[in-house]
């Protein structure tokens, strides 16, 4: 059965029964919370989340959202439960090393998609729930009303908000392994900017960063009261990575690669057409 963990190792989970209602959610509190272009997540009977090992976590709920979202509190990573409305747990999916033994059902919350990400596969799309599952609808928090020029982003609790003001040099979406456990998705969508194309402007002083030990140059920054991933800035290349689930506005670049295919989730088909890379971008 798989297993998932988070980027640091402090929390550890299995699923030991196939996830029912599969689906990726493209709301805006899931796309803050990970970073990423959507969520992937299923649930099962609490019995079934099995925590081989369980750190300290944030835990934060959104005004008006009926779920609180966990992350770990060393690394940032997405981490369950969510607490759902039918009596089931929900589990982040993306991460999962493994099948998930159930396939996607389709797309949710496609009204508040991501303007730089395209739905390229045949799976059913709705609005928002699907069919059958009545539940309050939410709207998409949208932190960043400081007046100005740029493409402004925002943490999941608004604290961290940040402003984009240099021309970007790539978006890619990248399919390495520590990317899913950073952002418990299936892929990072990330921005790259010059370092001094970027200008935090409100909650520098909440922003978390967890080094990969191992690692030249992973590391992932999270905001410290909501867990949500936020820009990276690496002063050795002069460069910021920026987790594009974050963004509040549309950058106008799109992702044009997918980079370390080889490390993909096994049971994650790529719909589109980008360039795929099996490790790092050419040159
Ligand atoms: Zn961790
Ligand atoms: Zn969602
Ligand atoms: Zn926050």
């Amino acid at each position: 059965m798989p297993e998932a963990r988070c980027l640091c190792g402090d929390h550890v989970w299995r699923v030991d029964a196939p996830l029912q209602f599969l689906h990726h959610c493209h709301c805006g509190m899931c796309r803050k919370h990970q970073g990423s272009a959507y969520s992937t997540v299923g649930a099962v009977a609490p019995e079934h989340l099995v925590r081989l090992r369980e750190g300290a976590a944030i835990a934060y709920q959104s005004p008006g959202s009926p779920l609180s979202r966990f992350s770990c509190e060393r690394c940032g990573s997405p981490v369950p439960p969510g607490v759902s409305q039918i009596g089931l747990v929900w589990v982040i999916a993306g991460s999962l090393e493994g099948e998930p033994g159930s396939s996607i059902e389709g797309h949710i919350f496609v009204g508040s998609k991501a303007p730089w990400f395209a739905i390229e596969d045949d799976a059913p799309q709705h609005e928002r729930y699907p069919p059958g599952i009545d539940a309050p609808a939410f709207e998409t928090p949208c932190s960043s009303d400081l007046p100005g020029q740029g493409v402004r982003g925002s943490c999941l609790c608004g604290d961290v908000r940040f402003r984009i003001t240099g021309e970007p040099i790539v978006a890619r979406h990248c399919h390495c392994l520590r990317c899913r456990r950073a952002r418990g998705a299936l892929h990072a969508s990330n921005l790259v900017v010059p370092v001094d194309g970027l200008r935090v402007e409100h909650g520098a002083d909440r922003v978390r960063t967890y080094r990969v030990p191992e690692a030249r140059f992973f590391a992932q920054s999270f905001c410290g009261d909501c867990g949500g991933p936020v820009p990276r800035v690496d002063e050795g290349r002069g460069i910021a990575v920026v987790p594009m689930g974050s963004l509040d506005d549309d950058p106008g670049v799109r992702p044009s690669e997918h980079i370390f295919v080889g490390s993909k989730s096994t049971w994650h088909e790529i719909a589109d057409d980008l360039p795929q890379y099996d490790e790092g971008p050419p040159g």
